[in-house]
C-alpha cells in the first residue's frame, strides 16, 4: 500500500461519518433482523472443513443478489465476490465457512442436529463452535449495506469465503487457486472473529502479533513387539513413547528463554492393543505454538532431536516424524489499525474498543499477509454481559470457543460486527466521487 494512498484516507476519514446516504448503525437497526434469519440457516447447516459445498452456494447466492460479481469453488469451496463501485482502492474482507466435529448441547431451538462422518470414520455431531456462522452472516450484513448505499462509496470490495480455517488449509488453497494473481491484490484485508469471553457491544483489537504459529507434529515411535511377559525379548515403543513425551516438556521449559511463549502439547496417543502383547508402534500427535520463526525452528528441531534419542538410547529404529498444519502467527498492521480505531471508537463508543492479549490460538488468516496484504483481523463480543456476569457469579468461566455450549447472542453481536465492518469499509475507502487521486 503506497504511502499516498495512506495520506489521502486520512485527509477522507473526517468526511466518512458525514456523507450521504444511510450511516451502518441506522441501517442494521432497521435490518439486523433479517440478518439474524440467516444466520440461524447457517447455524443450522454447518459443514467440516473442505466440505463446505452448501454453506458456500448459500453464501455465493446472497452476494450475488446484492450485485457481486461471485466466483464459487475457488480454492475448495471458497466464494469470491467482487463488489465494484468505480475507481479507488480495493478492500477485502474475510470470513471463514467451517464448523466443526462437536455435538451442540445448547438446547437452543435452532440448534444444529447435523452429523457427519470425521476423517476417522466415526459419526459426530457438526457445530458451528467457533462462531463462523457470524462471521458469514456478518459478511452478508456488510454487502447489503454496502449494495444499499452505494452513494456513500467509491471503489471495490472483495469479499471471499475461505474453507477450511480449522485445518489450517484453507487460505493456502485459496491463495494457491490464484486469489491474488486471477483477482488485483487489495490494499488491504480486514477479518473478525468472535469472543467468547466479550460482551457483545466490544471490539477487541492487538497490533502486531496476535496469534501463534501452530504446527502439528505426528510422530510414530517404533519398537519391536512381543509378549507382554517377555519383555527383553522386545523393544517396548510404550516404554519410549512414555520417556519421550516427559522428554519433550523439556524442551520449553529449559531450552527456550522464559520470556519466549512457546508450548508443546502431545493431545493425543495411541499404541498396543492388549494386555499382554508388546505392540511394533506407538502414535504419539502433537500440537507445537510459538510466536516467532526462531523459536518455532527451534521447537520443531528440538523434537525431531528428542524423537531420534528416544529411539537411541532404547537400540530401537527409527520414528518417522511428520509436520502438518504450519499455520504462521497472524501479524495486524500497526498503520491499519492505528487508521480504524478511530472509526471504531465511534461507532462503539471509547470504552467498548479495547486492547486485547495476544493468545496461542491460531488463525490462517496470517497467510494473506504473508502474501503482502496489511491485514487487521479484530474480535468481536459474541456474548451478553448479564450473561457473562452469570458466569462469574457462579466463579464459572462461560463455554469457550469449540465447546459444545457456546453460543453467541446472536443479534446484539451482529448488530455491532456489521455497523463496524461497514464503517471500517467507509474508512477505507473515499466517499463516492471523491475518488479521484486516491490510489
Ligand atoms: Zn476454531
Ligand atoms: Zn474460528
Amino acid at each position: 500500500m503506497s504511502r499516498c494512498w495512506f495520506a489521502v484516507g486520512v485527509l477522507l476519514a473526517c468526511c466518512a461519518s458525514t456523507r450521504a446516504g444511510e450511516d451502518p448503525k441506522a441501517w442494521v437497526d432497521k435490518h439486523v433482523g433479517e440478518v439474524v434469519e440467516v444466520y440461524h440457516w447457517f447455524h443450522q447447516h454447518p459443514e467440516l472443513s473442505f466440505e463446505e459445498k452448501e454453506t458456500g452456494e448459500r453464501l455465493a447466492s446472497e452476494l450475488k443478489a446484492v450485485g457481486a460479481e461471485v466466483t464459487t469453488e475457488f480454492g475448495g469451496h471458497g466464494v469470491v465476490a467482487i463488489l465494484s463501485n468505480g475507481p479507488g482502492p480495493r478492500i477485502m474482507l474475510r470470513t471463514d465457512l467451517d464448523a466443526l466435529p462437536v455435538t451442540e448441547k445448547t438446547g437452543l431451538v435452532y440448534a444444529s442436529k447435523v452429523t457427519a462422518k470425521t476423517e476417522d470414520g466415526q459419526t459426530s455431531g457438526v457445530m458451528h463452535a467457533c462462531g463462523h456462522d457470524i462471521h458469514i452472516s456478518n459478511q452478508i450484513g456488510v454487502a447489503r449495506y454496502l449494495a444499499a448505499n452505494k452513494d456513500r462509496w467509491s471503489g471495490t470490495v472483495m469479499f471471499i469465503g475461505q474453507p477450511a480455517e480449522e485445518k489450517g488449509g484453507g487460505a493456502q488453497a485459496m491463495l494457491a487457486a490464484g486469489l491474488f494473481t486471477k483477482f488485483p491484490k487489495p490494499s488491504a484485508a480486514l477479518a473478525l472473529h468472535v469472543d467468547s469471553q466479550m460482551a457483545t457491544g466490544k471490539v477487541g483489537y492487538r497490533v502486531g502479533q496476535t496469534h501463534a504459529n501452530v504446527d502439528s507434529v505426528d510422530i510414530i515411535v517404533r519398537g519391536r513387539g512381543g509378549h507382554g511377559a517377555y519383555p527383553s525379548l522386545t523393544i517396548d515403543p510404550i516404554v519410549e513413547a512414555a520417556r519421550l513425551v516427559m522428554d519433550l516438556q523439556t524442551i520449553v521449559s529449559r531450552e527456550l528463554k522464559a520470556i519466549d511463549p512457546a508450548v508443546i502439547t502431545v493431545g493425543a496417543i495411541h499404541g498396543g492393543t492388549k494386555h499382554n502383547i508388546i505392540g511394533d508402534t506407538c502414535h504419539l500427535q502433537l500440537t507445537v505454538r510459538s510466536y516467532t520463526p526462531e523459536v518455532r525452528k527451534h521447537l520443531l528441531e528440538a523434537i525431531r532431536r528428542k524423537a531420534l534419542a528416544t529411539a537411541a538410547s532404547s537400540g530401537a529404529p527409527e520414528p518417522s516424524i511428520e509436520f502438518s498444519d504450519g499455520t504462521p502467527a497472524v501479524f495486524n498492521d500497526a498503520k491499519l489499525i492505528e487508521r480504524l480505531l478511530p472509526t471504531f471508537r465511534r461507532v462503539v463508543g471509547e470504552s467498548n474498543v479495547v486492547e486485547v492479549d495476544p493468545t496461542m490460538g491460531g488463525e490462517d488468516f496470517s497467510e494473506y499477509g504473508l502474501a503482502g496484504v496489511p491485514i487487521f483481523m479484530f474480535r468481536l463480543g459474541s456474548v451478553d454481559a448479564q450473561r457473562l456476569a452469570g458466569f462469574k457469579r457462579l466463579n464459572q468461566t462461560a463455554p469457550t470457543l469449540h465447546s459444545p455450549d457456546y453460543y453467541p447472542d446472536a443479534e446484539a453481536a451482529l448488530s455491532t460486527g456489521i455497523a463496524v465492518m461497514s464503517s471500517a469499509v467507509l474508512e477505507l475507502l473515499p466517499a463516492s466521487g471523491e475518488s479521484s487521486g486516491a490510489k
